[in-house]
């Protein structure tokens, strides 16, 4: 099949290449780095099928750029899909896939890996030991053994990360709208979601961006949160209102903030904007605080996870081609 690939790095062009080549799949893909947005849809033109990611528009208006190119498959390289007018996608038989599972590793062990950093100050004591200074000062952390956890969101990555935290001998409350057996056999304890914000000494989220998740995080949650939390978000931005966490951090209320995602991220990430003047400042203050570390939406990025992604999407596409039944199609909720 013919692809337009956006938002193509020179990794996916590579894991892509790879398995197109490894499964004798032959589709035409071109890669187009830019995102796939109202001003760039028209490069979809001539092509059967669009691939996309995380930050790429695909909104009602550019679905119907798409439609009347010719498309009919949308191939999501992630696993959440809150960037597609899914309604807009099915009224006008486009076909919409995605990558339910890649890693749900890559994705927890992330989530741990930004708690160990902020909690011992890793990132602080990175640069001071580069510099000469070797003092202690200022990195004391504390031990996570007996710390509460609240995960909120307990599927594939909320599921995996609960149980490397179970290993640091912490006890989990989690909150979800439906609760995982395997969880619960683990001994993670599911609590309203009040409680599970009121008890953790740290919470990370793992629920999809929805309508009703949107700004879960803000001044009114904060302010049920023990003094001095630590609030971990490798899902996605919007489920935190950024004013409100700096709000939170200013006051000290909150502790700690490890952030992959960020709301307004579609404009920053996943690009080298470091001779450029950035002009989120919200996004600036956040960077501003000791106590807080960002990474770019890096939380997917492992081998295993791009191997996974490619072959997920291009046998997706492969059976939508021969016209198999693909199971990874996202059906419209009624
Ligand atoms: P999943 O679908 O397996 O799990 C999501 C869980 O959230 C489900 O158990 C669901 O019941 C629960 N949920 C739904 N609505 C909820 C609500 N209102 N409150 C609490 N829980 C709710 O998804 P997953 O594979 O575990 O991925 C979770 C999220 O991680 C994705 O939606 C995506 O946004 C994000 N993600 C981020 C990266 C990254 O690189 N940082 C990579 C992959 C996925």
């Amino acid at each position: 099949m013919k692809v337009a690939v956006f938002s193509a790095k020179s990794y996916d062009k590579q894991f892509m290449n790879e398995t197109n080549k490894k499964y004798n799949f032959n589709h035409e893909l071109e890669f187009f780095e830019t995102r796939l947005k109202l001003k760039t849809a028209e490069l979809a033109a001539g092509f059967n099928a669009v691939s996309v990611f995380v930050n790429d528009d695909l909104s009602g208006e550019v679905i119907e750029i798409l439609n009347n190119s010719g498309v009919k498959l949308i191939a999501l390289r992630s696993a959440g899909y809150n960037n597609v007018d899914l309604k807009k996608a099915a009224e006008l038989g486009i076909t919409v896939t995605h990558v339910p599972s890649y890693s749900p590793y890559a994705v927890a062990e992330h989530a741990v890996a930004m708690i160990l950093t902020l909690n011992r100050k890793i990132h602080k004591s990175y640069s001071r030991v580069r510099d000469g200074n070797f003092e202690l000062d200022g990195l004391m952390g504390f031990d996570v053994r007996n710390k509460m956890i609240g995960v909120i969101g307990t599927g594939k990555i909320g599921e995996i990360f609960a149980k490397i935290m179970k290993g640091f001998g912490c006890g989990i409350f989690a909150y979800d709208k439906y609760e995982n057996d395997d969880c619960k056999n683990n001994g993670v304890m599911y609590r309203p979601l009040e409680e599970v914000l009121a008890k953790s000494d740290i919470i990370s989220l793992h629920c999809p961006l929805l309508p009703e998740t949107h700004h879960l995080i803000n001044e009114k949650t904060i302010a049920m949160m023990k003094n001095g939390v630590m609030i971990i978000n490798t899902s996605r931005g919007a489920l935190i209102d950024t004013q409100a966490v700096i709000n939170g951090l200013k006051s000290k209320k909150i502790g700690y903030l490890g952030l992959d995602v960020y709301e307004e991220e579609a404009n920053l990430f996943f690009r080298n904007m470091s001779n450029k003047v950035i002009q989120d400042d919200v996004f600036m203050r956040l960077l501003s605080f000791p106590n807080v570390v960002v990474t770019a939406h890096q939380g997917f990025f492992t081998d295993e996870a791009l191997k996974n992604i490619s072959e997920t999407t291009l046998s997706g596409i492969h059976c939508f081609e021969i016209g198999h039944e693909c199971k990874n199609i996202i059906k419209l909720k009624p």
